[in-house]
Protein backbone atom coordinates (compact mmCIF):
# COMPACT_ATOMS: atom_id res chain seq x y z
CA UNK A 1 0.00 0.00 0.00
CA UNK A 2 1.40 3.67 -0.66
CA UNK A 3 0.21 4.69 2.28
CA UNK A 4 3.06 7.42 2.69
CA UNK A 5 1.20 9.16 0.32
CA UNK A 6 -2.35 9.62 2.27
CA UNK A 7 -3.58 12.73 3.45
CA UNK A 8 -2.87 13.39 7.72
CA UNK A 9 -6.96 12.73 8.07
CA UNK A 10 -7.17 9.25 6.37
CA UNK A 11 -3.53 8.68 7.93
CA UNK A 12 -5.60 8.54 11.44
CA UNK A 13 -7.63 5.98 10.32
CA UNK A 14 -6.14 3.54 8.37
CA UNK A 15 -2.32 3.25 9.45
CA UNK A 16 -1.48 0.04 10.80
CA UNK A 17 -4.74 -1.50 9.95
CA UNK A 18 -4.75 -4.33 8.12
CA UNK A 19 -7.81 -6.97 7.93
CA UNK A 20 -7.12 -10.24 10.09
CA UNK A 21 -5.72 -12.79 7.37
CA UNK A 22 -7.67 -15.72 9.24
CA UNK A 23 -11.04 -14.51 9.92
CA UNK A 24 -11.31 -10.96 8.08
CA UNK A 25 -11.96 -8.63 11.33
CA UNK A 26 -11.39 -5.40 10.23
CA UNK A 27 -9.92 -3.93 13.63
CA UNK A 28 -6.37 -5.51 14.44
CA UNK A 29 -7.23 -8.69 17.38
CA UNK A 30 -5.88 -8.36 20.95
CA UNK A 31 -3.18 -11.12 20.80
CA UNK A 32 -3.12 -11.83 24.16
CA UNK A 33 -0.69 -14.77 23.92
CA UNK A 34 2.72 -15.10 25.71
CA UNK A 35 4.02 -17.37 23.23
CA UNK A 36 3.62 -18.69 19.16
CA UNK A 37 4.11 -22.40 17.98
CA UNK A 38 6.79 -23.11 15.93
CA UNK A 39 6.58 -25.45 13.09
CA UNK A 40 10.29 -26.75 13.47
CA UNK A 41 12.87 -25.30 15.71
CA UNK A 42 13.53 -21.99 14.57
CA UNK A 43 11.02 -22.19 12.15
CA UNK A 44 8.19 -19.36 12.35
CA UNK A 45 5.85 -16.95 11.30
CA UNK A 46 7.62 -13.94 12.20
CA UNK A 47 6.65 -14.47 15.84
CA UNK A 48 8.42 -16.54 19.17
CA UNK A 49 7.83 -14.96 22.22
CA UNK A 50 5.79 -11.68 23.02
CA UNK A 51 8.13 -9.93 24.90
CA UNK A 52 10.34 -9.70 21.34
CA UNK A 53 7.20 -9.92 18.82
CA UNK A 54 3.09 -9.37 19.32
CA UNK A 55 1.04 -9.08 16.25
CA UNK A 56 -1.43 -6.01 17.65
CA UNK A 57 1.92 -4.21 19.38
CA UNK A 58 3.35 -5.14 15.14
CA UNK A 59 0.27 -3.13 14.30
CA UNK A 60 0.22 -0.04 16.57
CA UNK A 61 4.35 0.37 15.86
CA UNK A 62 3.57 0.27 11.94
CA UNK A 63 1.07 3.28 12.78
CA UNK A 64 3.42 5.23 14.81
CA UNK A 65 5.77 5.13 12.26
CA UNK A 66 3.40 6.13 9.80
CA UNK A 67 2.06 9.05 12.18
CA UNK A 68 5.71 10.43 12.44
CA UNK A 69 6.97 10.14 9.02
CA UNK A 70 9.49 8.03 10.29
CA UNK A 71 10.17 4.25 9.18
CA UNK A 72 10.25 2.62 12.60
CA UNK A 73 7.72 2.39 15.64
CA UNK A 74 8.59 0.84 18.93
CA UNK A 75 5.91 0.81 21.83
CA UNK A 76 6.59 0.82 25.48
CA UNK A 77 5.06 0.16 28.88
CA UNK A 78 5.31 3.78 29.09
CA UNK A 79 6.30 6.90 28.35
CA UNK A 80 9.61 6.90 30.59
CA UNK A 81 10.10 3.48 29.30
CA UNK A 82 10.72 5.04 26.51
CA UNK A 83 12.73 7.55 27.88
CA UNK A 84 14.85 4.74 29.63
CA UNK A 85 15.60 2.74 26.28
CA UNK A 86 16.63 5.96 24.13
CA UNK A 87 19.44 6.88 27.19
CA UNK A 88 20.26 3.37 27.27
CA UNK A 89 22.12 3.71 24.02
CA UNK A 90 24.67 5.43 25.84
CA UNK A 91 27.63 4.30 27.79
CA UNK A 92 29.78 5.95 30.96
CA UNK A 93 31.24 8.89 30.21
CA UNK A 94 28.33 9.71 27.42
CA UNK A 95 26.90 13.14 27.86
CA UNK A 96 23.30 14.70 27.02
CA UNK A 97 22.23 18.22 26.75
CA UNK A 98 18.76 18.50 27.60
CA UNK A 99 16.13 21.10 28.43
CA UNK A 100 15.95 22.60 31.67
CA UNK A 101 12.05 22.63 31.74
CA UNK A 102 11.12 18.91 31.43
CA UNK A 103 8.27 16.80 32.53
CA UNK A 104 9.14 16.16 36.01
CA UNK A 105 9.52 12.51 35.32
CA UNK A 106 12.29 12.78 32.66
CA UNK A 107 13.90 15.05 35.01
CA UNK A 108 13.86 12.61 37.67
CA UNK A 109 14.97 9.39 35.60
CA UNK A 110 17.91 11.89 34.38
CA UNK A 111 19.26 12.81 38.04
CA UNK A 112 18.31 10.19 39.91
CA UNK A 113 18.88 7.05 38.02
CA UNK A 114 21.28 7.72 34.96
CA UNK A 115 23.62 10.54 36.39
CA UNK A 116 24.37 7.83 39.25
CA UNK A 117 25.25 5.21 36.40
CA UNK A 118 27.45 7.97 34.92
CA UNK A 119 25.97 9.66 32.12
CA UNK A 120 25.84 13.67 32.76
CA UNK A 121 23.38 16.01 31.74
CA UNK A 122 23.58 19.22 30.69
CA UNK A 123 20.38 20.81 31.21
CA UNK A 124 20.44 24.58 29.15
CA UNK A 125 17.27 26.62 28.16
CA UNK A 126 16.76 25.25 24.89
CA UNK A 127 14.44 27.88 23.80
CA UNK A 128 17.91 29.71 22.17
CA UNK A 129 19.42 27.21 19.95
CA UNK A 130 23.17 28.89 20.91
CA UNK A 131 22.26 27.80 24.62
CA UNK A 132 22.29 24.06 23.05
CA UNK A 133 25.28 24.90 21.03
CA UNK A 134 27.42 26.08 23.46
CA UNK A 135 26.97 22.87 26.18
CA UNK A 136 28.50 20.83 23.46
CA UNK A 137 31.38 19.03 24.39
CA UNK A 138 33.46 15.94 22.69
CA UNK A 139 31.75 13.39 24.64
CA UNK A 140 27.94 15.05 23.93
CA UNK A 141 25.94 12.10 21.99
CA UNK A 142 22.63 12.95 22.65
CA UNK A 143 20.44 15.86 22.61
CA UNK A 144 16.81 15.41 24.27
CA UNK A 145 14.59 18.55 23.43
CA UNK A 146 10.97 18.65 24.60
CA UNK A 147 8.61 21.17 22.89
CA UNK A 148 6.42 22.30 23.60
CA UNK A 149 7.59 22.25 27.43
CA UNK A 150 5.80 20.59 30.46
CA UNK A 151 4.67 22.65 32.12
CA UNK A 152 5.94 26.13 30.73
CA UNK A 153 5.00 25.91 27.32
CA UNK A 154 8.92 26.36 26.29
CA UNK A 155 8.64 26.25 22.48
CA UNK A 156 12.48 25.07 20.64
CA UNK A 157 13.14 25.22 17.04
CA UNK A 158 13.55 21.37 16.30
CA UNK A 159 15.25 22.01 13.02
CA UNK A 160 17.81 24.68 13.92
CA UNK A 161 18.99 22.43 16.68
CA UNK A 162 19.10 19.26 14.46
CA UNK A 163 21.28 21.27 12.38
CA UNK A 164 23.57 21.47 14.46
CA UNK A 165 23.43 18.13 15.85
CA UNK A 166 24.18 16.43 12.62
CA UNK A 167 26.62 18.78 11.70
CA UNK A 168 28.65 17.06 14.76
CA UNK A 169 27.58 13.79 14.88
CA UNK A 170 24.73 13.98 17.91
CA UNK A 171 21.86 11.87 18.01
CA UNK A 172 18.59 14.31 18.32
CA UNK A 173 15.35 12.82 20.31
CA UNK A 174 12.26 14.98 20.48
CA UNK A 175 9.75 14.64 23.36
CA UNK A 176 6.46 15.31 21.35
CA UNK A 177 3.97 14.28 23.52
CA UNK A 178 2.29 17.95 24.36
CA UNK A 179 2.37 18.21 20.07
CA UNK A 180 1.25 14.88 19.43
CA UNK A 181 2.13 13.96 15.37
CA UNK A 182 -1.05 16.15 14.35
CA UNK A 183 0.85 18.97 15.06
CA UNK A 184 4.43 18.81 14.71
CA UNK A 185 6.40 16.22 13.11
CA UNK A 186 10.37 16.45 14.75
CA UNK A 187 11.46 13.47 12.65
CA UNK A 188 10.67 15.66 8.89
CA UNK A 189 12.50 18.88 11.23
CA UNK A 190 15.57 16.51 11.12
CA UNK A 191 15.22 14.58 14.73
CA UNK A 192 16.74 10.94 14.94
CA UNK A 193 13.66 9.86 17.49
CA UNK A 194 10.33 10.94 18.42
CA UNK A 195 9.36 9.70 22.01
CA UNK A 196 6.08 9.89 22.96
CA UNK A 197 4.18 9.13 26.53
CA UNK A 198 1.12 7.63 24.09
CA UNK A 199 -0.82 7.92 27.74
CA UNK A 200 -1.47 11.49 26.87
CA UNK A 201 -2.85 12.42 23.13
CA UNK A 202 -2.22 9.12 21.03
CA UNK A 203 -4.17 7.40 23.59
CA UNK A 204 -6.63 10.28 23.95
CA UNK A 205 -9.07 8.82 26.51
CA UNK A 206 -7.22 9.17 29.98
CA UNK A 207 -7.57 4.68 30.15
CA UNK A 208 -3.75 3.66 29.20
CA UNK A 209 -0.26 4.37 30.13
CA UNK A 210 2.24 3.60 27.24
CA UNK A 211 5.02 5.02 25.71
CA UNK A 212 6.76 5.23 21.66
CA UNK A 213 9.56 5.74 19.57
CA UNK A 214 9.69 6.34 16.05
CA UNK A 215 13.08 6.44 14.24
CA UNK A 216 14.01 6.39 10.46
CA UNK A 217 17.50 4.79 10.51
CA UNK A 218 17.17 1.09 10.83
CA UNK A 219 20.25 0.36 13.00
CA UNK A 220 18.88 2.90 15.12
CA UNK A 221 15.56 0.83 14.91
CA UNK A 222 17.87 -2.37 15.56
CA UNK A 223 19.55 -1.05 18.86
CA UNK A 224 16.46 0.23 20.57
CA UNK A 225 14.41 -3.04 19.43
CA UNK A 226 17.54 -5.18 21.45
CA UNK A 227 17.18 -2.70 24.05
CA UNK A 228 13.63 -3.20 24.39
CA UNK A 229 13.63 -6.75 24.31
CA UNK A 230 16.57 -7.12 26.83
CA UNK A 231 14.87 -4.53 29.36
CA UNK A 232 11.29 -5.76 28.71
CA UNK A 233 9.09 -2.64 29.03
CA UNK A 234 7.11 -3.47 26.68
CA UNK A 235 3.04 -2.68 26.31
CA UNK A 236 0.51 -5.76 27.05
CA UNK A 237 -1.94 -6.46 23.91
CA UNK A 238 -4.85 -5.17 25.15
CA UNK A 239 -3.08 -1.45 25.52
CA UNK A 240 -1.83 -1.40 22.24
CA UNK A 241 -5.93 -2.32 21.21
CA UNK A 242 -6.62 0.83 23.12
CA UNK A 243 -3.50 3.51 21.75
CA UNK A 244 -4.75 1.94 17.78
CA UNK A 245 -8.23 2.89 18.77
CA UNK A 246 -7.27 6.32 20.06
CA UNK A 247 -4.94 7.25 17.27
CA UNK A 248 -8.05 6.62 14.66
CA UNK A 249 -9.46 9.79 16.10
CA UNK A 250 -6.40 12.10 16.62
CA UNK A 251 -6.46 14.11 13.83
CA UNK A 252 -10.51 15.47 15.08
CA UNK A 253 -9.30 15.38 18.61
CA UNK A 254 -6.40 17.66 18.43
CA UNK A 255 -8.61 20.04 15.97
CA UNK A 256 -11.02 20.34 18.96
CA UNK A 257 -8.28 20.85 21.48
CA UNK A 258 -6.60 23.61 19.60
CA UNK A 259 -10.03 25.29 19.16
CA UNK A 260 -10.66 24.91 22.48
CA UNK A 261 -7.33 25.90 23.42
CA UNK A 262 -7.34 29.11 21.67
CA UNK A 263 -10.74 30.20 23.10
CA UNK A 264 -9.58 29.63 26.59
CA UNK A 265 -5.94 30.86 26.34
CA UNK A 266 -7.82 34.39 24.61
CA UNK A 267 -9.92 34.15 27.27
CA UNK A 268 -7.77 33.80 30.33
CA UNK A 269 -5.71 36.82 28.81
CA UNK A 270 -8.53 39.03 29.28
CA UNK A 271 -9.10 37.87 32.67
CA UNK A 272 -7.87 40.59 35.42
CA UNK A 273 -7.08 37.73 37.79
CA UNK A 274 -4.57 35.99 35.60
CA UNK A 275 -0.86 37.62 35.41
CA UNK A 276 0.65 35.71 33.08
CA UNK A 277 -0.79 33.20 30.35
CA UNK A 278 1.68 30.78 28.69
CA UNK A 279 0.07 28.88 25.78
CA UNK A 280 2.37 28.70 22.27
CA UNK A 281 -0.44 30.25 19.80
CA UNK A 282 -0.19 33.89 21.39
CA UNK A 283 1.53 36.33 19.83
CA UNK A 284 2.85 37.09 23.00
CA UNK A 285 4.59 33.70 23.64
CA UNK A 286 8.54 34.07 24.14
CA UNK A 287 8.68 31.41 20.92
CA UNK A 288 5.48 31.91 18.97
CA UNK A 289 7.05 32.38 15.82
CA UNK A 290 8.75 29.52 16.10
CA UNK A 291 5.68 27.65 17.14
CA UNK A 292 4.17 28.74 14.19
CA UNK A 293 6.58 27.55 11.70
CA UNK A 294 6.96 24.18 13.04
CA UNK A 295 3.58 23.11 14.50
CA UNK A 296 0.41 22.76 12.28
CA UNK A 297 -1.72 23.99 15.43
CA UNK A 298 -0.87 24.86 19.33
CA UNK A 299 -2.87 22.63 21.39
CA UNK A 300 -4.81 21.91 24.27
CA UNK A 301 -1.97 22.72 26.78
CA UNK A 302 -2.13 26.15 28.92
CA UNK A 303 -0.17 27.63 31.88
CA UNK A 304 -1.30 30.39 33.73
CA UNK A 305 -0.87 32.64 36.83
CA UNK A 306 -2.75 34.34 38.92
CA UNK A 307 -2.04 37.98 39.74
CA UNK A 308 -0.74 38.19 43.57
CA UNK A 309 0.92 35.21 43.43
CA UNK A 310 -0.94 33.95 46.42
CA UNK A 311 -0.59 29.89 47.21
CA UNK A 312 -3.42 29.95 48.83
CA UNK A 313 -5.52 31.39 46.11
CA UNK A 314 -3.87 29.36 43.72
CA UNK A 315 -4.57 26.35 46.07
CA UNK A 316 -8.77 27.38 46.56
CA UNK A 317 -8.86 28.31 42.42
CA UNK A 318 -7.71 24.55 41.71
CA UNK A 319 -10.30 23.24 44.14
CA UNK A 320 -12.90 24.98 43.28
CA UNK A 321 -13.57 23.93 39.37
CA UNK A 322 -16.31 21.26 38.70
CA UNK A 323 -15.91 20.48 34.95
CA UNK A 324 -12.40 20.39 35.00
CA UNK A 325 -11.38 17.75 37.32
CA UNK A 326 -8.29 17.76 39.60
CA UNK A 327 -5.45 15.02 38.57
CA UNK A 328 -2.21 14.81 36.89
CA UNK A 329 -1.85 13.68 33.45
CA UNK A 330 -2.91 15.59 30.27
CA UNK A 331 -4.67 14.62 26.68
CA UNK A 332 -7.92 13.24 27.43
CA UNK A 333 -11.28 14.74 26.17
CA UNK A 334 -11.87 15.80 29.33
CA UNK A 335 -10.54 18.38 30.79
CA UNK A 336 -7.77 18.62 33.39
CA UNK A 337 -6.57 20.78 36.05
CA UNK A 338 -2.60 20.40 37.63
CA UNK A 339 -0.61 21.99 40.42
CA UNK A 340 2.69 21.41 38.66
CA UNK A 341 4.64 22.53 42.18
CA UNK A 342 2.94 19.82 43.92
CA UNK A 343 1.43 17.32 41.37
CA UNK A 344 3.16 16.14 38.05
CA UNK A 345 6.62 18.45 38.91
CA UNK A 346 7.02 17.58 42.58
CA UNK A 347 9.93 15.66 42.11
CA UNK A 348 12.07 18.46 40.70
CA UNK A 349 13.56 20.05 43.89
CA UNK A 350 11.66 23.72 44.71
CA UNK A 351 14.78 25.44 43.86
CA UNK A 352 15.65 23.97 40.61
CA UNK A 353 11.97 24.78 39.74
CA UNK A 354 12.07 28.14 40.55
CA UNK A 355 15.01 29.24 38.86
CA UNK A 356 13.33 27.64 35.85
CA UNK A 357 10.56 29.34 36.14
CA UNK A 358 8.26 27.20 37.54
CA UNK A 359 6.24 29.23 40.47
CA UNK A 360 4.41 27.63 42.86
CA UNK A 361 1.37 29.69 42.12
CA UNK A 362 1.67 27.97 38.16
CA UNK A 363 -2.02 26.34 37.12
CA UNK A 364 -1.55 23.57 34.04
CA UNK A 365 -4.95 23.22 31.89
CA UNK A 366 -5.33 20.53 29.69
CA UNK A 367 -7.97 21.56 27.58
CA UNK A 368 -10.91 18.72 26.91
CA UNK A 369 -13.01 18.39 23.52
CA UNK A 370 -15.91 19.57 25.59
CA UNK A 371 -17.82 22.98 24.37
CA UNK A 372 -15.68 25.72 25.37
CA UNK A 373 -18.56 28.17 26.58
CA UNK A 374 -19.20 25.57 29.66
CA UNK A 375 -15.59 25.13 30.13
CA UNK A 376 -15.15 29.08 30.55
CA UNK A 377 -18.03 29.33 32.78
CA UNK A 378 -16.11 26.82 34.90
CA UNK A 379 -13.08 28.33 35.15
CA UNK A 380 -14.89 32.04 35.33
CA UNK A 381 -16.91 30.53 38.66
CA UNK A 382 -13.45 29.27 39.86
CA UNK A 383 -11.67 32.65 39.59
CA UNK A 384 -14.33 34.53 40.15
C1 LIG B 1 3.55 12.09 30.91
C2 LIG B 1 4.78 12.51 30.20
C3 LIG B 1 5.88 11.66 30.10
C4 LIG B 1 5.95 10.31 30.78
O1 LIG B 1 5.03 9.40 30.23
P1 LIG B 1 4.33 8.22 31.09
O2 LIG B 1 3.44 7.60 30.07
O3 LIG B 1 3.60 8.87 32.21
O4 LIG B 1 5.42 7.33 31.56
C5 LIG B 1 6.98 12.11 29.37
N1 LIG B 1 6.99 13.33 28.80
C6 LIG B 1 5.95 14.17 28.89
C7 LIG B 1 6.02 15.51 28.21
C8 LIG B 1 4.81 13.81 29.60
O5 LIG B 1 3.79 14.67 29.69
Amino acid sequence: MKTKNWKADTRYVHAGAHPDPSTGAIMTPIYQTSTYVQESPGVNQGFEYARSQNPTRKALEEALALLEGGNYGLSFSSGVAATDAVIKLLAVGDEVVCGNDMYGGTYRQFTKIFQRLGITFHMVNTTDAANVAKAITPNTKLIWLETPTNPLMNVSDIEAIATLAKKQGILLAVDNTFASPALQQPILLGADMVMHSATKYLGGHSDVIQGALVVKDESLRDQLHFIQKSSGAVPGPMDCFLVLRGLKTLGLRMKAHNANGEKIANWLVAHPKVKKVYWPGLASHHNHLVAKKQMKGFGGMISFELTGDSIEETKRVLSATRLFSLAESLGGVESLINHPATMTHASIPQEERIKNGLSDTLIRLSVGIEDADDLIEDLAQALG
